[in-house]
C-alpha cells in the first residue's frame, strides 16, 4: 500500500473511532443476542490481556470496560454501537480460575451459537499477551473460529513489556502457527494500548470493514 492510501486509512479509522459509542445489549444466552445488524468486529482474549485497556485505547472512552467490567456482565457478551457503523463486540476473558464447570458449558454453548450464527460477524480480534507465546486455550480458540470459518486476527497486547528482539521471535512463532489455521488473517496487529503503539494502524483496518457512510 502506498504512503498516501495508508494515510487516507489512519484518517478513516480515527473519523470512526472518534465517533459516539453506544452500549446496546448484554447477552448471557443465545435468546438475548441483539438482531443482526451492522458488521460486527469481536475482541477475545484470555483475563488479564489486556482487552479493556485496548478496547479504551481504540474508542478513546472507558465506556466499554465499564459495561463489561460491571458485576454481572463480565461473562456475556457485550454489544457496542460505534457511530451508526459498526458493532463492537467485547466477548468474555477465557480461563476462569473461579468459574464452575457448569458456568463454562453454558458459556461455550453461548459462543458457539455466537459464533456459528452471526453472518455480520466480519472478524475477531484475538488478543495474546506479547510476553507470552500463545497458550493452548489459545490454540483452542483458532480451531473454534476455524471450525465455525469466521475470519481472525491476532493482536499482540501490553508490547512496551517486551524487548524488539523477543517481539521479532514472537511474531515469527505466532505467523508460522497462524499460516496453519484457515481462517486466520495473516497480519499480527502489535499493540500497546499505555503508549498507544499500533492505534492508529488497528483503528484503520478495522473501519475498512465497517458499514460505509455517506458523510465519510
Ligand atoms: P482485561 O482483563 O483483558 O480486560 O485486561 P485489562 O485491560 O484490565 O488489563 C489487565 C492488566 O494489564 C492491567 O493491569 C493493565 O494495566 C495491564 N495492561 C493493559 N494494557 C497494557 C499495555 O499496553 N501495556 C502494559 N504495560 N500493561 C497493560
Amino acid at each position: 500500500m502506498s504512503a498516501p492510501d495508508k494515510q487516507i486509512d489512519i484518517e478513516a479509522g480515527r473519523r470512526l473511532f472518534a465517533r459516539e459509542c453506544r452500549f446496546v445489549a448484554g447477552a448471557d444466552n443465545s435468546e438475548a443476542l441483539p438482531p443482526i445488524g451492522l458488521p460486527e468486529i469481536a475482541f477475545a482474549g484470555r483475563s488479564n490481556v489486556g482487552k479493556s485497556s485496548l478496547v479504551n485505547a481504540l474508542t478513546g472512552r472507558t465506556t466499554l470496560a465499564r459495561v463489561s467490567h460491571t458485576p454481572g456482565r463480565t461473562q456475556q457478551l457485550n454489544f457496542f454501537d460505534l457511530g451508526g457503523r459498526l458493532g463492537l463486540v467485547d466477548m468474555p476473558g477465557f480461563g476462569f480460575a473461579r468459574v464452575a464447570k457448569s458456568k463454562i458449558k453454558d458459556w461455550s454453548g453461548l459462543i458457539e451459537r455466537y459464533l456459528r450464527g452471526r453472518p455480520s460477524l466480519r472478524r475477531v480480534c484475538l488478543l495474546v499477551d506479547a510476553r507470552h507465546a500463545a497458550m493452548a486455550i489459545d490454540h483452542a480458540f483458532m480451531e473454534r473460529l476455524d471450525a465455525a470459518a469466521v475470519s481472525y486476527q491476532v493482536v499482540l497486547t501490553k508490547c512496551d513489556k517486551v524487548k524488539p528482539d523477543e517481539l521479532e521471535e514472537r511474531i515469527a512463532s505466532l505467523g508460522a502457527t497462524l499460516a496453519q489455521h484457515v481462517a486466520a488473517h495473516p497480519d499480527i496487529t502489535v499493540t500497546s494500548a499505555h503508549e498507544g503503539i499500533g492505534i492508529p494502524e488497528l483503528r484503520a483496518a478495522l473501519a475498512a470493514l465497517a458499514a460505509p457512510d455517506q458523510f465519510d
